[in-house]
């Protein structure tokens, strides 16, 4: 947008500093907020402007237009529109917007006392870090998440471990599906808590979040199958977040499992496996028999106690991770929250992005109401006002009063930066239909004088749009959504992609049925039972609802809606060459000449109702039908190779001897992406 003019440099201290001291944001005063300032003293210096005597106070906005501008500093548009064009900015207009660091900038060089708006940081909670050496500290159970190739056992395993539970043995059996358990190790009967994360990888960025989360990754390789892609990429996530590792070689009661070669796929792909001397320990299990499993759980433990993990329970607030989220018939919005610090109590306050939940029950995994949950214990929490995200960070306010002023604070700071986003698309977009607007009026002015053929080709209109099919995604749990809308926005080219338009937890409301409608969007809902009154309000309206429980049919489905959105490739096959030999004219009505090529078919047969091209040295000259096909004076349908034999093209007859006819036919092959 700036297009500086290389003024000589002088310092210009004075409105630098005055800028800092009146803004309290620091980031607006950037590099090239410097060196505009720089030659705008410099400019300043050399043009001597006329000054208040006292420089009068201006409030700078986040936002206004040049338009708004001139309102506020009280001088005329086109004063200041030549001003700017002065300061370098290019293509301007009244309804072009500016952001507070030009408005200030503009405002200075007008000989205001520029303020920017108090910063209203607001107010907002952080983690509070324990110290280091505080008597509070004490050890808490490991986090663990398990990872690893699709069909190489995760669920098995997770399943496995879920059933020793310490609910499941203390509820005979019975557990529920709430994101995490907890499991007492068999001999040491120390706690460990599992991550229960579906294992795909569109729940990589669920995973990625859980970097915080988890102490340990427990990465499943197939004994059967060993390193895999998935494999590769959980190593990947393992190294970035710095996370400890043991490796569960699982299916090892399986014939033809070959755990040695895991072993050396693994050290081959950066884990210092203990095998080899390395420090990464490898368990050989079986999640279907349980072989080994005690010992993976003892592993899990040993590792936990050289990681010295350890937590402050009281004297701190509580914290936590939301890990799964979902709004449950007839009781509202429920979140998994894994407590982190603190111990929790029904009536404690927690905010979680955007919204917050007075704890109204606390339930254990087995769903039974608990009174406390310390460090490391996976709990349900009744209370929230809205469907907290998975992955969000759960942090303890003082009361509800403070709670909605973090929440306030929040939404403010995120409408801010959304407006940030937006302001460079909009003024983008007013400048493309000004440009439009321009190019039309020049166009109209042309047509006056019929020349608009001339400038019609001109390069825009040659430019393909990227087509965009447009979803609305409903899931279960607020983490599949998530990990959903992320896995289909990334699918797509150059050509055709996904738009989601609105993705949340639980069945289509008709709010968005009727969205779905107008914007031709299809609703995919995941893993729910959708009732038949929804289902029948669909298809009243004509939207289309796709229905999935695994994830990955789920994006195969997608990716075909979006395959058939790409051009098809048009093949071409040459049926039949015929060679044009010599060109007769005939004199017709009213003197009107007629040229008939006087041809010979060379391969396969000259067919009247084909598709043709007249080639000339290998170039195609001409694409269309043959209006008359004669042999001596009778028209015919075809003529076979070897025979003569007079053509007429429709609307077309610009061929000389020499030239080549050819039959073809168009195969269209779909594409996929
Ligand atoms: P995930 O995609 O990683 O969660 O894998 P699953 O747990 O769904 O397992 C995939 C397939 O492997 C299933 O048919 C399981 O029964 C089978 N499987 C898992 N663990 C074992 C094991 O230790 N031994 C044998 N023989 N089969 C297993």
């Amino acid at each position: 947008m700036f297009n500086l003019l290389k003024a000589p440099l002088r310092s210009s201290s004075r409105c630098i500093s005055q800028l800092r001291a009146t803004s309290k944001s620091s980031i607006l005063i950037n590099q090239r907020f410097l060196s505009t300032s720089i030659i705008l003293q410099a400019k300043r210096d050399r043009r001597s402007y006329r000054r208040p005597l006292k420089r009068r106070r201006i409030n700078i906005p986040d936002f206004a237009t040049v338009s708004q501008l001139v309102n506020l500093m009280g001088v005329s548009y086109d004063h200041l529109a030549r001003r700017l064009e002065e300061m370098g900015f290019e293509d301007m207009n009244h309804n072009f917007i500016l952001d507070a660091e030009t408005i200030g900038l503009i405002a200075d060089e007008y000989g205001f006392d520029v303020k920017f708006g108090e910063d209203e940081q607001g107010e907002d909670l952080v983690p509070v870090i324990p110290e280091e050496n505080s008597k509070f500290l004490k050890q808490r159970p490991p986090i663990v998440a398990i990872m690893g190739h699709v069909d190489h056992g995760k669920t098995t395993i997770l399943d496995y471990l879920r059933k020793s539970s310490i609910v499941s043995q203390e509820h005979g059996g019975i557990t529920q599906h709430i994101g995490a358990f907890s499991v007492k190790a068999p001999i040491s009967k120390k706690v460990i808590t599992f991550l229960d994360t579906p294992g795909h990888a569109a729940f990589l960025k669920m995973r990625e979040r859980g970097a915080t989360v988890t102490d340990i990754v427990v990465l499943v390789v197939a004994a059967d199958d060993s390193v895999m892609p998935q494999t590769k990429e959980a190593i990947k996530h393992i190294k970035k977040s710095g996370v400890s590792v043991i490796v569960a070689i699982n299916k090892c009661d399986k014939e033809n499992a070959n755990p040695e070669k895991v072993i050396a796929d693994l050290a081959a792909n950066d884990i210092d496996v203990e095998d080899y001397g390395g420090d990464t320990q490898t368990v050989k299990v079986s999640g279907l028999t349980g072989l080994n499993m005690d010992t993976l759980e003892e592993s899990i433990v040993t590792l936990s106690e050289i990681l010295d993990l350890k937590a402050q329970p009281t004297n701190i607030p509580v914290e936590g991770w939301v890990i799964e989220s979902e709004v449950k018939k007839g009781m509202g919005p429920i979140a998994t929250v894994l407590i982190r610090q603190g111990t929790l109590k029904p009536g404690n306050v927690l905010v979680a992005g955007n919204t917050y939940c007075k704890v109204r029950s606390i339930k254990d995994e087995g769903g039974k109401v608990i009174k406390l949950a310390g460090p490391s214990t996976p709990v349900e929490l009744w209370g929230w006002k809205e469907v907290p995200e998975a992955g969000d960070e759960v942090l303890q306010a003082k009361d509800e009063s403070q709670a909605k002023k973090v929440i306030e604070t929040r939404i403010n700071r995120l409408s801010k930066q959304k407006t940030a986003q937006s302001v460079d698309v909009i003024n983008k977009l007013r400048l493309e239909h000004k440009k439009e607007a321009e190019r039309q009026d020049q166009l109209d002015e042309l047509r006056k004088y019929g020349l608009e053929e001339e400038t019609e080709d001109s390069e825009t209109d040659t430019v393909d749009k990227i087509k965009e099919i447009k979803f609305i995604v409903k899931a279960d749990v607020s983490g599949s959504t998530e990990a959903i809308v992320e896995s289909i926005e990334n699918l797509g080219n150059d050509e055709v992609k996904c738009s989601v338009l609105l993705s949340g937890v639980g069945f289509p409301t008709d709010t968005e049925i009727d969205r779905a409608s107008i914007a031709n969007a299809i609703i995919l809902c995941f893993n729910m039972k959708i009732p038949k009154d929804v289902d029948n309000k669909a298809i009243k309206k004509n939207v289309e609802v796709r229905h999935h429980n695994v994830i990955y049919h789920l994006i195969e489905d997608v990716t075909k809606i979006l395959s058939k959105e790409l051009k098809p490739i048009i093949e071409l096959n040459v049926l039949s060459e015929t060679d044009i030999k010599e060109i007769f004219e005939i004199k017709g009505k009213k003197k009107k000449i007629t040229r008939i090529a006087g041809c010979k078919v060379r391969s396969g047969k000259l067919e009247r109702s084909g598709l043709i091209k007249v080639m000339r040295d290998e170039e195609e000259i001409f694409r269309g039908r043959i209006s008359t096909l004669k042999h001596a004076k009778d028209d015919v349908k075809e003529i076979a190779k070897g025979r003569e034999c007079g053509v007429e093209f429709e609307n077309w007859d610009k061929f000389q001897a020499g030239d080549v006819i050819q039959v073809y036919e168009e195969k269209v092959i779909p594409r996929f992406l």
